[in-house]
């Protein structure tokens, strides 16, 4: 029997049959008239990256209209064995961290004592996902992930700690590229407690690495690479044993022209020559073991470059692809703690004799956090499921919950400020000072500020979303408008896309069909209907959108982040009616489930028809030349009586 995570073909085939055959991904992005910095880092990037499935992903298909609820639907719920396998050690943790970590110290202090160290490696909570043959407790991403919504509920430092060194540091990238011999040797070690981290930015090389400069030479006989440069902002250098580096390696030829070249190397931290310099600090996660690290002559063997040599940025941006689905977990522990503070205190503060939260204006947003929680929920485990099912490429996916559940969790901190006023503000300590109990939400929300800007930033994560979102229409007719081509070629462009388009341009104005929903419940039918049809209306939008563009598309990263923002909503949708009939399947009470369920969707298609308006109408033009004009000093009397 087909599995109801697959797509159907027929409907694929029928949709994909016009497509000419696969172009080079050079080929798809003319690169001839951007600066020679834009240029490296696309090439750069393109030649890391690895093409998307023909059969595309559920979110990906959003963008070309093709909306296939079934892949979705019924909700791939996490099975009885894998609940049972991940209830003892989840069990141990939420235990552990309710009885021996002291959020509010651990933020004073800025450290985490040695025995939390020491309590968190005995219950296996750096080895969640090692499988047990290397030393871990072997469990699926689901209940990973359930691990990091318990670290985010209750400390920001601990969970960043147990997520760097296992979504980034040595053992992911080891998992998905390491030789048996590099997991036999240091998978165990970093199971076992000994800290791991991951070494990409440097000062000048943050969204950019194409900038990258620190250099991995090899040595005369080819067995060793000496790496010399600087790496910043690592999290958990301080307290590692080793980490993942990426580093320039010499470049290579390819196509008579040179290619930059970026390895990853597993580095020792005790090897000759590899310093800490300098430990960081932050706004919020003040016990964040974040370091400078640099690197005099220091020798590697070969044998610990992961993957082959020049494949580092494929290594990062793959292992970040399931890495990064981490954050939006502990987000949604992070969301539900602060749900929970808001709710309680808007029931028993009174203010204008009644409780705050009879106010509207506080009601209504204790009503968008409860809306954003369950959808945060029901996109990050669906998201973690379809990993564990290994249901295709989810790069789509990951990078929509990531971007989502941080840009959402940090709304909710500032909304949840708001409805503890000038509690908010104040410190726990403070409060327990006078007598109150010490809530910290001002921790809450310096600590999540930063989820928004590291393992991909927000701008970015929009970047990658619409280069895959265009990634259809680019291998169809990219060729076009790539003046590096052969006339040739773009000529028989032109004939394969007009062929393509003239089938599939037409379908995006027929009725949607969204798959079988007839078991859904009406209530979840009607927003379901809804995404169906609005994918369908966000690839006519992209299209048209092509067609005015053309070439200069990737630059309108305002009108592309519309799209993204549809898109994600639209997956955000429809992630929440399959957790809700999935709910109501299991018998929990239908009032509630529908009554949060049909809030979310009503607000995002609110949200949704906003981006749809700015799509039409905006200043985008006006604001981009207004900050050109300021960059180039003019305006100055917006700098006009300020201290500076
Ligand atoms: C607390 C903390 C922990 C970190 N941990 C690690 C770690 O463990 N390992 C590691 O390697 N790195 C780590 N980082 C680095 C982090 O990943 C970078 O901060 C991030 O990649 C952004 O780089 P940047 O700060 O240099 O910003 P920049 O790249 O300088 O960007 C500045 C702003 O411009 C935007 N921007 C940049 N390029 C574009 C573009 N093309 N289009 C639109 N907008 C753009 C960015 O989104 C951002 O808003 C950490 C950083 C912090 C603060």
């Amino acid at each position: 029997m087909k599995s109801p995570l697959e797509a159907p073909e027929k409907q694929i085939a029928e949709e994909t049959s016009a497509k000419p055959e696969k172009p080079a991904a050079s080929s798809v992005i003319d690169t001839s008239k951007m600066s020679k910095g834009q240029r490296e880092a696309l090439e750069l990037a393109e030649a890391s990256r690895d093409p998307l499935d023909d059969r595309g992903s559920f979110a990906s298909n959003l963008f070309v209209g093709r909306y296939d609820f079934n892949r979705i639907h019924p909700y791939p719920a996490q099975s009885a064995e894998d609940q049972a396998a991940g209830a003892s050690f989840l069990q141990k943790l939420e235990t552990y961290l309710r009885e021996h970590v002291d959020p509010d110290e651990i933020d004073r202090t800025g450290e985490i004592p040695p025995e939390n160290f020491e309590g968190l490696a005995a219950i296996g909570a750096f080895g969640i996902k090692v499988p047990p043959q290397y030393g871990g407790l072997g469990l699926s991403q689901f209940n990973y992930g359930r691990a990091a919504v318990l670290l985010g509920s209750w400390d920001g430092n601990v969970a960043a700690l147990v997520s760097a060194h296992q979504s980034i540091g040595v053992a992911q990238p080891l998992l998905l590229f390491g030789t048996e011999e590099q997991k036999k040797k240091y998978l165990p070690r970093v199971a076992r407690g000994e800290i791991s981290a991951f070494a990409l930015t440097e000062t000048h090389a943050g969204s950019d690495p194409a900038t990258m400069s620190l250099k991995a030479e090899p040595t005369p006989d080819g067995s060793e690479f000496i790496l010399n440069g600087e790496k910043l902002w690592c999290t958990n250098g301080v307290k590692a044993g080793v980490l993942v580096v990426m580093a320039r390696t010499p470049p290579k030829m390819v196509n008579g022209k040179e290619r930059k070249q970026i390895s990853a190397f597993i580095v020792d931290v005790a090897t000759p020559g590899l310093e800490i310099t300098y430990r960081c600090r932050f706004m919020g996660l003040r016990a964040l073991y974040n370091a400078v690290v640099r690197f005099t002559d220091v020798r590697v063997a070969r044998a610990n470059i992961i993957a082959k040599e020049g494949a580092g940025l494929k290594v990062a941006l793959t292992t970040l692809n399931t890495g990064r689905l981490t954050l939006p977990a502990a987000c949604v522990g992070v969301s539900k703690r602060l749900l929970e503070i808001s709710r309680k205190w808007a029931g028993e503060r009174i203010q204008w004799g009644v409780p705050i939260g009879k106010h509207a204006a506080i009601a209504g947003k204790i009503a968008e956090m409860a809306g954003n929680v369950f959808a945060m929920e029901a996109m990050t485990f669906l998201t973690s499921s379809l990993l564990d099912r290994k249901s295709g490429d989810l790069r789509i996916e990951t990078a929509m919950c990531k971007m989502w559940a941080t840009e959402m969790t940090w709304k909710i901190a500032d909304d949840a400020m708001q409805v503890r006023g000038g509690r908010g503000y104040e410190t726990a300590a403070s409060l327990a000072g006078r007598g109150e109990p010490p809530i910290s939400v001002e921790r809450f929300l310096r600590d999540c500020r930063v989820n928004t800007i590291f393992e991909g930033s927000s701008e970015i994560m929009r970047l990658f979303i619409a280069r895959e979102a265009l990634d259809p229409h680019l291998k169809v007719g990219g060729a076009i408008f790539n003046t590096q081509l052969p006339m040739s070629d773009r000529a028989k462009a032109v004939f394969t896309s007009g062929k393509f388009y003239a089938g599939w341009y037409p379908r995006q104005w027929l009725p949607a069909r969204p798959g079988k929903i007839d078991n859904l419940h009406s209530d979840l039918a009607v927003h379901v209907n809804y995404a169906a049809r609005t994918s369908k209306r966000v690839a006519r939008g992209l299209f048209h959108a092509m067609a005015r563009f053309g070439p200069k598309l990737d630059r309108e990263q305002l009108l592309l982040s519309r799209f993204v923002g549809i898109a994600t909503e639209l997956f955000a949708i429809s992630a929440t009616c399959s957790f809700a009939e999935h709910l109501l399947g299991q018998g929990k009470p239908s009032d509630e489930i529908l009554s949060v369920a049909n809030y979310f969707c009503r607000s995002a298609r609110l949200r949704i028809g906003n981006h749809f308006a700015g799509a039409r109408r905006n200043a985008d033009k006006r604001g981009y030349q207004l900050t050109q004009d300021l960059l180039a000093d003019k305006h100055a009397m917006l700098r006009d009586g300020i201290v500076k």
